[in-house]
């Protein structure tokens, strides 16, 4: 054992060297083998201040979640890259499976009664029960993936969440 290695020095060296199982450490090497590295970044232009609620509500309503007055779509799917109004970068905020996620788990639990009822209350036929069961739940997937991007986009601003981009 060295005559230096007290424990401020081991400290300020533990500072330098990221931990050998951190995450950082692994996306870098997972990003010198890349041409674009993945690393986490976080979200550059106006960061979020005040309450969550509003912003929530705004996101849901497809709306900018900052200001709430413009558009957080230019496509179905596709977020504007800056809000023309406030400036923040959207185009980093990534909410990946999170929207479709949401949309299926809301749409199975709205749809569960209708199909109970169509199926132990109506005389109808399978084949018809069927198609008005997956009718319904496609188009309740479908209706609902966009305000659970804007709620996911909102609650990944908000909170200020290292983007995958
Ligand atoms: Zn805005």
């Amino acid at each position: 054992m060295k005559g230096d290695e007290t424990p401020a020095s081991q400290a300020k060296f533990a500072l330098l060297m990221p931990h050998p199982y951190s995450r950082f450490r692994r996306l870098r090497s997972v990003g010198s083998r890349c041409k674009t590295p993945y690393l986490p970044t976080m979200i550059k232009g106006p960061q979020p201040t005040g309450a969550l609620k509003p912003k929530i509500k705004r996101g849901l309503m497809m709306k900018c979640p900052n200001c709430g007055d413009a558009k957080l779509f230019r496509a179905f799917l596709k977020p504007v890259e800056y809000c023309p109004n406030c400036g923040v970068n959207w185009g980093e905020v990534r909410a990946d499976d999170g929207p479709a996620w949401a949309s299926m788990l809301l749409a199975g639990h709205l749809t569960a009664p209708v199909f109970h009822w169509v199926v132990f209350k109506t005389d109808i036929p399978t084949w018809a029960s069927i198609t008005v069961i997956c009718l319904l739940l496609t188009a309740l997937c479908i209706a609902l993936l966009q305000p659970m991007k804007g709620l996911f986009m909102a609650i990944i601003w908000a909170k200020g969440a290292p983007t995958s981009g």
